[in-house]
């Protein structure tokens, strides 16, 4: 999960991270009075939105009154914000930030990431701050610094004014900026984030180390660990349909295809998925509904899969060995009734109570498509969507 610039920039300033003063807003009103509080003679007015690219989009303004601050705070609030991280639909920005200018320097790149490899964290720097980095990374790679940090050890001074001289950094400035990287690497530590990126770390014409902008990610996995980072979380900023699936329980994540699958277990799934692909299909999603599948769940997860206007048809495909397949019938024919049913539904039941199941499906009169091999199911789906396009 991410989390705004606003939010992840109270966290490092808490951990002892500069950062300008400011303050979110949800109103233009809200954003005149911050400024006003603020008490500076330059604003920036920033889009809140989980996605960079702001700047070049029109979502970041520097502004020079009260009355810039205003017309910036209208033109940024409730516009469809298009970056190159929001995809081409864009993103409504429903908050503002505003925060006090800074007098920019220079500006530089730091993050902090997971390194699968080594296990530990890996700091990522450059000179080449303000830009994408993936860009940076493909158009210029000498001039990114890597430093990976050995797993569970502490991050040294020296190892962060490393760092800041290869930045190019020289005398007090060395101090400062490693401070501030082993203050972001504390707080990517204690908060056990994913990632930290602070794009741009800046120097200031007065020399000091300010971070202009911040992003970070978590694994929802350590949020009984951070309840406070998980009670960050914008709904507005996730799938729906993911949102959906969350208040089932249900383990759902959509991807680009048009074969809405619904199985139980992983295993099961990722297999299923590749025998979609294999007959020539694109699974719409992943789904797990593994667990206690109570007739409502099911229910809950077949009407989830046929309200996405990418699903063009359901590939159903369960083994009931704890789960009794009389119950996932009953779910399925409970749910295809309500949605009218209208997309193809080929259904794969086996275990336990399977007569009864197949009975409950049957009786049902519902034009469900009846697989019994493995095999068989991903090319009946298949078939059948392809059918439909026709
Ligand atoms: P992003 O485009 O979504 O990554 O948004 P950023 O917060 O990184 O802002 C984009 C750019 O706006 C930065 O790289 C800076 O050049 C500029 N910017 C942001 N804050 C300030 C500020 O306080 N003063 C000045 N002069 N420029 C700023
Ligand atoms: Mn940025």
């Amino acid at each position: 999960m991410n989390i705004h610039e606003y939010q992840a920039k109270e966290l490092l300033k808490s951990n002892g991270v500069n950062v300008p003063n400011g303050k979110v807003a949800f109103t233009v009103e809200e954003a005149i009075n911050v400024a006003k509080e603020l008490n500076a003679g330059v604003w920036v007015v920033k889009a809140q939105i989980h996605a960079g690219g702001r700047g070049k989009a029109g979502g970041v303004k520097v502004v020079k009154s009260i009355e810039e601050v205003e017309q910036a705070a209208k033109e940024i609030m409730g516009k469809n914000l298009v970056t190159p991280q929001t995809g081409p639909q864009g993103k409504i920005v429903k908050k503002l930030y505003v925060e006090e200018g800074s007098n920019i320097e220079k500006e530089f790149y730091i993050s902090m990431v997971i390194d699968r490899e080594t296990n530990g964290i890996t700091v990522i720097a450059s000179t080449e701050g303000g830009m994408e980095i993936e860009e940076v990374a493909e158009k210029t790679p000498e001039k990114i610094i890597k430093h990976k940090l050995k797993p569970c050890a502490n991050m040294e001074m020296d190892e962060a004014k490393d760092i800041a001289s290869k930045l190019g950094l020289k005398d007090d400035l060395i101090d400062k900026a490693a401070n501030f990287i082993l203050s972001v690497h504390k707080t990517t530590i204690s908060l056990e984030a994913l990632m930290v990126e602070i794009n741009p770390m800046v120097i200031t014409k007065e020399k000091e180390v300010y971070a202009l902008d911040a992003k970070m990610g978590f694994d929802e996995n350590s949020f009984y660990r951070h309840e406070d980072i998980a009670n960050l979380r914008d709904e507005d900023e996730e799938d729906p349909l993911e949102l959906e699936a969350k208040k089932h329980d249900l383990n759902y994540v959509k991807l680009d295809g048009e074969i809405g699958v619904m199985v139980n277990g992983a295993g099961l799934a990722m297999a299923t998925m590749d025998l979609i692909k294999q007959n020539g299909g694109k699974p719409a999603n992943f789904m797990d509904i593994a667990g206690a599948a109570t007739p409502e769940r099911v229910a809950a997860a077949f009407k989830l899969l046929y309200s996405d206007k990418d699903v063009k048809g359901i590939l159903c495909n369960v083994f009931g060995g704890m789960m009794r397949t009389n119950s996932i019938a009953e779910g399925l024919v409970t749910a295809a009734n309500e949605v009218k049913m209208a997309k193809p539904v080929v259904v794969r039941l086996e275990g336990t109570n399977i007569e009864l199941g197949r009975k409950i499906l049957k009786d049902s009169g519902l034009p469900f498509i009846n697989a019994s091999t493995f095999g068989e199911t991903a090319k009946k789906i298949v078939e059948a969507v392809k059918k439909e396009e026709k």
